[in-house]
């Protein structure tokens, strides 16, 4: 499961996980994919991408952090852009509003570089 998020830089979405479960695995349930997907979320090593019910691996599954996501409008691909500076002033700017945070992950959506220039290759 962790190999298969890992796998591609696509976000997958759950159903496509379990579609390759069901491949793999018969009689694997969506409840156990689910189970698994909460899992690997609450471990660290996934993340959730919010704007596209979708989960990709991290690249940084050792340390706790909220993640940024830049995420191609065109081809769906999605590169997480860990910079510890954006995660401490979202903390730091919650903080200071007396919020506290549970996801502090970014999306930011935009043109990969492959598909800024998609005639030229
Ligand atoms: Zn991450
Ligand atoms: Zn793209």
């Amino acid at each position: 499961m962790l190999q298969l998020v890992w796998g591609g830089h696509k976000p997958l979405g759950a159903y496509d996980i379990l579609d390759t479960l069901k491949r793999e695995r018969r009689g694997a349930a969506p409840p156990t994919v689910y189970r698994a997907l909460v899992f690997l979320l609450q471990q660290g090593p996934v993340h959730r991408i919010e704007s596209r019910n979708a989960f990709v691996g991290c690249c940084l599954p050792e340390t706790p952090h909220g993640g940024q996501f830049l995420i191609c409008l065109v081809c769906g691909l999605a590169a997480e852009l860990n910079d510890v500076r954006i995660d401490t002033a979202i903390r730091n700017g919650a903080a200071g509003a007396g919020f506290v945070v549970a996801h502090g992950a970014i999306e930011v959506e935009g043109l990969c570089p492959h598909c800024q220039d998609g005639e030229g290759g």
